[in-house]
């Protein structure tokens, strides 16, 4: 919690003339009028006018002195607007926010605009995301795909674009509280704020509520997204859509949509990164001589792989380029074919013949030097 006399710049043994200056100086410089839309000045403005507003009343201010800084807790800070009162303090009892104190001192001030510009400030809330799952072929994870996605979502009400109020008729302003939003009580010296039960803070009512959204201004609405699914996605992937999601509260930003990637694996090809992993099944003979094989690609072409002489079970020759497209920074991941010596299940006669004669030139025990 920032110092009262330091928001107002100013000394803690400073006259009410001191006071009441350095007041007209700040007021003048942070007035809304002079600042518009600008809400950082609106904060300060506020700060300032409640600031003053306690220590140019004496008694208030002998309090201040007092208990000031054990009656505030340091959350917040009064810059961002979030003042909060530490609990219960004696017979003052719960005290609320200090934020809607200083709202409600704000009001001493210029009326009108003042409604809507707290409301935002205090009730810009922003929306929530949602989040959807879209199924993917493997082909179209690695082309990238435009699709349209139907997202069932709480938004503006399209009706009364989310006043509340039926069309033709306009919120009005709260009798309860007069448009501040909240209600004042005095208690011992301090003037004690509650958000307004009538309007719920809002300061202002709707008479006529929108009967397309009952009063509440918004609306579920299955919207029609079109979303870009950049090639390379994979099973799992996250694309957020800024400001897709569902619309914010009292002018709030909206949430954002968040698309997850549901990809059916490919029979062929495994993700590993951004490289795919094939299988590639090669005869003994090729395996030892070496050959060169035909190999589908992902694009659902056809590449020719050269199997070097002597390659064992299992190992990976790699194709440069021809994997995933990465995601972030662009280029491609590579094809990876791991080799698969195949053992015939059947033989013909020729075949036995040639392997038995093999066997018996062989000068090669695969298992002399893995036992001894
Ligand atoms: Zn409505
Ligand atoms: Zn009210």
């Amino acid at each position: 919690m920032r110092d009262l006399y330091e928001i107002l710049g100013v000394s803690k043994g400073a006259s009410q003339d001191e006071i009441k200056k350095a007041y007209r100086k700040l007021a003048r410089k942070y007035h809304p009028d002079k600042n518009p839309g600008d809400t950082e000045a609106e904060e300060r403005f506020k700060e300032v006018q409640g600031a003053y507003d306690l220590l140019s009343d004496p008694a208030k201010r002998k309090q201040y002195d007092q208990l000031g800084s054990r009656v505030f807790s340091g959350a917040g800070g009064p810059r961002g607007g979030n003042y909060q009162w530490s609990g219960n303090v004696g017979d003052l009892g719960d005290l609320g926010d200090l934020s809607d104190l200083f709202g409600g001192l704000f009001d001493n001030f210029g009326a009108g605009r003042r409604t809507t510009s707290t409301r935002s400030s205090r009730r810009g809330e922003r929306g929530r995301d949602v989040e959807v799952v879209v199924n993917l072929s493997f082909e179209d994870a690695l082309k990238g795909v435009t699709m349209k996605i139907p997202v069932e979502l709480e938004t503006t009400c399209s009706v009364c674009k989310g006043t509340g109020a039926e069309p033709g008729t306009s919120p009005k302003i709260c009798p309860e509280c007069r448009g501040r939003g909240v209600i004042s009580e005095s208690q011992g010296l301090f003037a004690l704020s509650t958000p307004c039960p009538r309007c719920g803070g809002n300061g202002t009512v709707i008479e006529q509520p929108c009967r397309n959204c009952q009063g509440t201004g918004r609306e579920r609405r299955t919207k029609r997204y079109t979303v870009k699914i950049p090639a390379g996605v994979k099973d799992g992937t996250q694309i957020r859509l800024k400001g897709k999601g569902e619309a914010g509260h009292g002018g709030g930003p909206h949430g954002d949509l968040i698309v997850t990637t549901r990809v059916t694996p490919s029979p062929l090809f495994r993700r590993r990164g951004a490289d795919l992993v094939i299988d590639v099944p090669v005869t003994y003979a090729e395996a030892a001589l070496g050959a060169t094989v035909e190999v589908p690609t992902p694009d659902g072409g056809r590449i020719s792989l050269k199997v070097p002489p002597g390659s064992q079970d299992g190992k990976l020759l790699k194709v440069k380029g021809r994997g995933a497209p990465k995601l972030n920074g662009g280029g491609k991941g590579d094809l990876l074919a791991r080799l698969r010596v195949v053992v015939p299940t059947k033989l013909t006669k020729a075949e036995r013949e040639a392997l038995e004669n093999l066997q018996k030139v062989s000068r090669e025990d695969p298992r002399e030097k893995v036992f001894s």
